[in-house]
């Protein structure tokens, strides 16, 4: 027997639709360098359907890939909702990946259109004459004829082609698994790939951010996105802040400690997302220059693993509660939340903030040894996590059809990478990725623990951990330490630090100062870099 409910389709007109309509006062804003530039969702709203009409006039229909090469601000914000709204594929591009990158990812997603920062021009008229499938080019925020485009090309300036636009659209109602937007994986660790959401997986998703058990904001909060829009889906924040009436402050091309904090004394956020080292960057100058910033009732952290200390420190000295969280682009992003059980006593309730949280009902996960067999959610044994749910991928994309890469699925569940355990209630403990866990003696260390725990050392900033090769042991521990300012820290000082918590064969001999640990495009710790520079020997 079928249920009696409308088969109503979840699409992301309908968040438009809504966010214009019934919160239409609530605002999106950029930062310009010493204000905000403003609009209300119900500008939002007419300034979409501008830019879908313009769209449609340049030939874009239903499935059409239209990019954005731009920062967080106001119009990527625009393209976000119109694009998918429209029928059309969102697709950000990285801005900060190498060129070749950029070539390869955009050409295999074959875009059509692809709207362009000026601030960011000169980077994109190398990359332009490469995208054999883009047609049109639009400007935002800057002068169009700076960009001399290759025959076959042709280009708009965001404001012309909006003004000349109506600001209403007969959005279509579109089957909920058709493709809505595409990200590639900042590929960390190997080639880009693809993963496409359909309007169904983002509604969804969208729900669960705005969920208590999720990031739990409401139409109350502003919410500070520093994490890039074009990185892992924006983790949900555009769709999730129209669902639910939160207002969006976007920092633009200012993702630095200093600008972030000018940006905060002025707008007063309550909330905030983004990687761990940006708010190791944050804490640092909030160190040197004290600034009260409890006006965030939460600042969600995940991308990366976030160290237990950097948690004490803001939540003790500075009034803002970190909230851990794990994802990635293949999971749309949101897979877990470490809130506590309620009724958790205050000291309890660290050691369950400290994990990578709990996985939510749509989110299935389970832990597999290498050999393919079940490994119990006991808390304690390790075991590659799978995971599937209606926001998980089922492949990745690949023209005309779509990959399921064995190495990547495993029986429709997805196979993250990620070596960790699940606790009999649920909550996950990623110990590392499987390719950064350190093999030593036939027994593993994880690269996280030891980083968590030398960045708990007062004189440390950062410190990131890599295997390198041993003759007898096959692979031990080497710590990169970046000191902070007018300390004399030692390796035996860190070393004396970590000897009650781990054992003695897992405290790493290598150690080497460098004055920052590289990052990744999207801000992580970059550990193939750090591999190279020991290969070069720049670490010693
Ligand atoms: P990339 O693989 O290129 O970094 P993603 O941004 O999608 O692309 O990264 C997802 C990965 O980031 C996860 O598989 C996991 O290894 C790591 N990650 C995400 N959140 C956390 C977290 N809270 N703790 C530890 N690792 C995390």
């Amino acid at each position: 027997m079928l249920g009696t409910m409308q088969d109503e389709q979840l699409s992301l007109a309908t968040l438009l639709k809504y966010a214009a309509d019934f919160q239409g006062d609530r605002t999106v804003s950029t930062w310009t360098g010493d204000g905000v530039r403003t609009q209300t969702f119900r500008e939002l709203g007419s300034d979409a359907a501008r830019l879908a009409n313009a769209l449609r006039g340049l030939g874009i229909g239903e499935g059409d890939r239209v990019a954005t090469f731009m920062w967080n601000n106001n119009e990527h914000m625009i393209a976000y909702i119109a694009v998918p709204a429209m029928g059309a594929v969102l697709h950000p591009l990285n801005v900060r990946l190498f060129p070749e990158q950029l070539v390869y990812i955009a050409n295999h997603a074959e875009d059509h259109v692809v709207i362009v920062d000026a601030s960011l021009l000169s980077h994109f008229s190398e990359l332009l004459p490469k995208l054999k499938t883009v047609r049109h080019v639009i400007v935002a925020n800057g002068d169009a004829a700076k960009l001399t485009a290759p025959a076959g090309v042709q280009v708009h300036a965001w404001r012309d082609v909006l003004s000349e636009q109506y600001d209403s659209y007969a959005f279509p109602v579109l089957d909920e698994r058709s493709a809505a937007g595409m990200c590639y994986t900042s590929g960390t660790t190997g080639e880009p790939k693809g993963v496409v959401y359909t309007h169904r997986s983002n509604w969804l998703h969208s729900m669960q951010l705005v969920a208590p058990s999720g990031f739990g904001f409401t139409a109350g909060d502003t919410i500070l996105a520093i994490v890039p829009l074009f990185h892992a889906n924006a983790w949900g924040i555009p769709y999730a802040a129209l669902m639910s009436g939160t207002s969006l402050l976007l920092p633009d091309c200012f993702r630095q400690p200093e600008p972030l904090l000018a940006m905060m004394a002025a707008t007063k956020p309550t909330f905030a997302a983004a990687v761990p080292t940006v708010w190791s960057g944050v804490l640092t100058a909030l160190e040197a220059n004290p600034q009260d910033i409890s006006h965030l009732r939460t600042a969600v952290v995940g991308g990366a693993a976030l160290a237990p200390a950097m948690m004490h420190v803001f939540e003790e000295k500075y009034g803002v509660r970190l909230l851990h969280v794990w994802g990635m682009t293949e999971t749309s992003p949101l897979g877990t939340a470490a809130h506590p059980p309620v009724g958790t006593a205050k000291e309890e309730a660290w050691s369950y903030r400290y994990t990578q949280g709990r996985f939510p009902a749509a989110v299935q996960a389970r832990l597999t040894a290498y050999d393919g067999t079940a490994v119990p959610n006991d808390g304690v044994s390790l075991g590659e996590l799978e995971v599937r749910g209606p926001w998980v991928t089922g492949a990745y994309y690949s023209p005309g059809e779509s990959l399921v890469d064995p190495e990547k699925f495993r029986d429709g569940w997805l196979r993250t990478g990620d070596v960790g355990t699940i606790s009999p209630n649920g909550f996950l403990s990623i110990a590392d990725r499987s390719k950064d866990v350190i093999k030593s003696g036939g027994e593993w260390i994880s690269s996280v623990n030891l980083e968590n725990a030398v960045m708990a050392h007062p004189a440390v900033v950062e410190a990131a951990v890599i295997a390198v090769p041993d003759e007898k042991w096959d692979e031990r521990p080497l710590v990169a330490v970046v000191a902070a300012e007018n300390t004399c820290v030692t390796p035996v000082d860190l070393r004396n630090h970590l000897v009650t918590d781990f054992a003695k064969w897992q405290l790493p001999e290598h150690w080497a100062f460098v004055d920052e640990v590289p990052k990744t495009s999207v801000g992580k710790f970059d550990k193939k870099r750090l591999r190279d520079m020991y290969a070069a020997g720049e670490l010693t």
